[in-house]
């Protein structure tokens, strides 16, 4: 396979230069830090006056964390480093876990961003020939602004579709012969299931590939959508608190996602002791942006777990790889005692062909103990009123769900396209238990 790369001196620069580059940028970084009314006394009591206080890249490490509470208290200029009247964009958060915490650009940190999702865009084969419709969500969300910014770097023709419609969204595709799209993995999952419903059929469209992301999604997930709609799935990692997408991409060998670590500082934590993990081993991934002026996060704990990859990549960049990220830690659930990750409910039930698109996980207080109900689409095959043939499948379904998670769920069976479709990202998990005050 021939790798095409957007940047090569950078994309596959020998490590030692990268991280002298990574270096000088942070360096800068701590100039801009030192402006703001957040990390100007942190830096201080650190020791940090200047850039020139960093010496090599470990010194990062006299450096506290960020978390998304220090961002919340920060609201809304504590991380801001230059005067407003230089500021022309800003974005948010899309709030999954409370408020929302708000990042400005520059011109130049605009144009920044756009070249690393460029980057990301290009590494996957794209160019100047493909039709890219952005089915995610426009506005304060990054996904929108910045594929769509991104796209259009790499020349393609952009459609800003936006989320939702999905009978809309098969118009554009057909008129204009879309050839690569945007969206998070359930609503990928979504437009299969419409485009059935619908008779739309996949040869009336020239889709060749997906970028999925925004929400963590299984392997088993990806090849799902691959194989229902007949294209290539690349992963897309990033947060707002980063610039939103470009953090981390899977190139053509779609085995990991390269972080760009010209532009990113990565660590990955343990998140009880807050010591680094050992190289490969899972653990909260740490940022540290150093492409962004007005807006410096250092050290940001992102709550997102994954590890490296200690092999380098058949493509030939020098950035690490992370793994599928599978959930965040604040995602994990206790279910009578038991530590459960959404991931792990979805992993089972994607891998089963009789299973829909669509699932939902609930759980509730039965007296003194949780219950757990997991309730899932049927495919399209499956007739809802063969009751010996879903009896049957829903015990398949739930002693596979207890072989994995150790707990004994309900399972629901429900018609195909009939659960609940968000347009942004997908809310699974319906915690009904009465909480603690
Ligand atoms: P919020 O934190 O309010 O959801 P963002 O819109 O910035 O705000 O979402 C970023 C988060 O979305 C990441 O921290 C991560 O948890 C999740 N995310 C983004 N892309 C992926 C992906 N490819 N796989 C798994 N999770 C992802
Ligand atoms: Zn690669």
């Amino acid at each position: 396979m021939t790798y095409q790369y957007w940047h090569p001196d950078i994309e596959t620069m020998p490590r030692p230069e990268l991280e002298a580059l990574q270096l000088k940028k942070l360096r800068d970084m701590i100039t801009y830090s030192l402006r703001t009314p957040f990390y100007a006394p942190k830096l201080h009591a650190a020791g940090i006056k200047g850039p020139e206080d960093l010496k090599t890249l470990d010194d990062l490490k006299r450096i506290p964390f960020t978390t998304k509470h220090d961002l919340r208290d920060g609201f809304p200029y504590g991380f801001l480093s230059i005067p407003k009247e230089e500021v022309i964009r800003l974005h948010a958060s899309s709030g999954t876990t409370g408020t929302p915490t708000t990042i400005y650009f520059n011109r130049e940190d605009l144009r920044r961003w756009t070249s690393y999702v460029a980057r990301c865009i290009y590494g996957t084969g794209c160019n100047n020939t493909d039709v890219f419709q952005n089915m995610i969500t426009y506005g304060l969300f990054t996904g929108g602004l910045g594929f769509h910014a991104g796209g259009e770097e790499v020349g393609m023709l952009v459609i800003p579709s936006g989320s939702g419609n999905t009978t809309r969204q098969f118009r554009l595709m057909q008129d204009f012969g879309t050839t690569v799209v945007h969206a998070t993995p359930s609503f990928l999952l979504h437009v299969e299931s419409i485009m059935r419903a619908e008779g739309v059929s996949r040869d009336s469209l020239r889709l060749k590939r997906a970028f999925a992301g925004a929400e963590p999604y299984s392997e088993d997930t990806r090849r799902r959508i691959e194989g229902l709609l007949g294209i290539d799935v690349f992963n897309s990692y990033g947060l707002s608190e980063m610039n939103g997408p470009g953090v981390a991409f899977e190139c053509q060998c779609k085995n990991g996602l390269h972080l760009w670590e010209d532009g990113y500082i990565a660590e990955i934590i343990n998140p009880d002791t807050l010591e680094p993990v050992r190289e490969g081993e899972t653990g909260e991934l740490v940022l540290t942006i150093l492409c962004r002026e007005a807006t410096p996060i250092l050290r940001y704990r992102t709550r997102d777990l994954t590890g490296f990859y200690t092999e380098p990549c058949a493509c030939g960049r020098s950035h690490r790889r992370i793994r599928r990220i599978t959930g965040r830690s604040d995602d994990m659930l206790i279910i009578n005692g038991v530590n459960v990750f959404p991931s792990q409910i979805e992993e089972v039930i994607m891998a089963m062909k009789e299973v829909g698109n669509n699932y939902l996980i609930e759980i509730e207080k039965d007296g003194v103990l949780d219950r757990l109900t997991v309730k899932t689409e049927v495919g399209p095959e499956t007739f809802m009123d063969d009751s010996r043939l879903l009896n049957a499948l829903k015990e398949r379904i739930r002693k596979t769900l207890q072989a994995s998670i150790t707990i004994n769920p309900r399972v629901e069976l429900h018609e195909s396209g009939s659960l609940p479709v968000s347009e942004g990202k997908a809310k699974r998990v319906y915690d009904k238990r009465p909480k603690d005050v």
